[in-house]
This record gives C-alpha cells, sequence and structure tokens, in this order.
C-alpha cells in the first residue's frame, strides 16, 4: 500500500522550513508523496496575499520535487469547511493509500482547539515534525497522552532537524527591508518581489 503525507498550512509565504520537515519525513516515513494542501481564504476577511497566489508560490517552490504535489481542494472551496472534511474528500480519491497529516510541533499543541478534533483523530495519523520552541519532551509526552485519551488522536513524532524560520517573520523582514536569501526558493522570491506583497501593512 502507497503512502502519502498530507501538508496542510497558510504559506504565506511558503519556505525552506515547510520543504525540508516533509522531504525529511518523506524519507523518515517512507512516504511515496507529500501532497501540500493550502488553505482557502478565510470568509470575510481581508487578507493582503490571495489564495490563489500563496497556492502559485507553494506550486513554483514544489516543482523540483517529483515526490512532492499540490491540490487546490480548500483554495478552490468557496464554502467553510473544516480539515476533517478535505481529509475525508482526499481519502474518496486515495483509496489505495494509506494517508498521515504532516504539522509542525507549534500545531500539536494547537490540535484540541481544532473543530472536530475527534472526528479527524478518527480519520488520520499524524506525523509531528520538531519545531525550535516547542522541544520541552515532558510537556509534548504530556500532549500526545492528552490528545490520545480525550480523542483518540495517533501521533507519531519524527525527529526533523530544528530550523527556525516562520512565515510570520519571513513577512516582517520583507516589511524591513531584509534580505530572504537562502530563507525560501529564489523563485518564489521573485514571485513576492514582482507582486510587491507583504510590504505593507495590512
Ligand atoms: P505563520 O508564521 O504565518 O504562522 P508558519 O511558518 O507557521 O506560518 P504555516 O503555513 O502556518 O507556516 O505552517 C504549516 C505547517 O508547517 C504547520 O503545521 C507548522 O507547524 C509547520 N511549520 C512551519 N514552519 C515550520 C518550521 N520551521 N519547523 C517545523 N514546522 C514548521
Amino acid at each position: 500500500m502507497k503512502k502519502y503525507g498530507i501538508f496542510g498550512g497558510s504559506f504565506n509565504p511558503i519556505h525552506y522550513g515547510h520543504l525540508m520537515i516533509c522531504e525529511y519525513i518523506k524519507e523518515e516515513m517512507g512516504l511515496d508523496k507529500v501532497i501540500f494542501i493550502p488553505t482557502g481564504n478565510p470568509p470575510h476577511k481581508e487578507i493582503e496575499v490571495s489564495a490563489k497566489d500563496r497556492y502559485e508560490m507553494v506550486k513554483t517552490a514544489i516543482l523540483p520535487n517529483p515526490d512532492f504535489d499540490i491540490s487546490d481542494i480548500e483554495t478552490t472551496r468557496v464554502k467553510l469547511s473544516y480539515t476533517v472534511d478535505t481529509i475525508r474528500e482526499l481519502k474518496e480519491i486515495y483509496r489505495e493509500e494509506k494517508l498521515y497529516f504532516i504539522i509542525g510541533m507549534d500545531s500539536l499543541f494547537q490540535l484540541k482547539t481544532w473543530k472536530k478534533i475527534k472526528d479527524l483523530s478518527s480519520e488520520i495519523e499524524f506525523v509531528v515534525a520538531k519545531r525550535p520552541g516547542y522541544l520541552d519532551d515532558e510537556k509534548i509526552n504530556r500532549e500526545i497522552k492528552y490528545l490520545k485519551e480525550n480523542f483518540g488522536t495517533k501521533i507519531i513524532l519524527v525527529e526533523t532537524p530544528l530550523y527556525e524560520i516562520s512565515s510570520t517573520d519571513l513577512r516582517d523582514r520583507i516589511k524591513k527591508g531584509k534580505s530572504l536569501r537562502y530563507l525560501i526558493p529564489k523563485k518564489v522570491l521573485n514571485y513576492i518581489e514582482e507582486s510587491e506583497f507583504y510590504k505593507n501593512e495590512l
């Protein structure tokens, strides 16, 4: 049975932290593919960069990697939906494959607040990447235990390298006129510069 990783995020913008953890987890877990799923725009919320542009940036970033793929399942959806709906839809498409949901450690600590987390936990296992700022083993184990006991969540931890980078920091660097070289793929940087994204406060 083939194994696919599902990697959701706002990717505003995508950066090497995202790409590195997916490549690492792909190898460690023996995944055949990782599918990136940029989130749609939250309804009634003004955001600077559209779902379509975030989708295009992810597409550009993953192009050189034949094991990385992208889905527009969330960016083209008009109705509000939950992650569990996306996973159920994907399971209909990939009936023969086993799916895993990839998240970073900060998201592990958010999981209990996710809508319909119990339903989601019954649909898919989570694979968690390490992330700077979330390294207390005792806290991590406590969280994993809490999630398992309350929602039946299944978690696999992968010892990914630590890469202290976030989209928030990158947006901040752009506002300050600082370099993004070596932090995101060159072609994504070109896209951002041409579109003049992230320069203004919203
Ligand atoms: P923001 O700063 O806007 O919150 P982000 O950098 O956390 O953005 P997202 O698009 O929100 O990026 O992240 C998608 C997923 O990638 C999340 O599960 C997040 O935990 C994970 N992730 C992002 N950056 C890293 C990183 N440097 N190391 C490990 N995981 C990461």
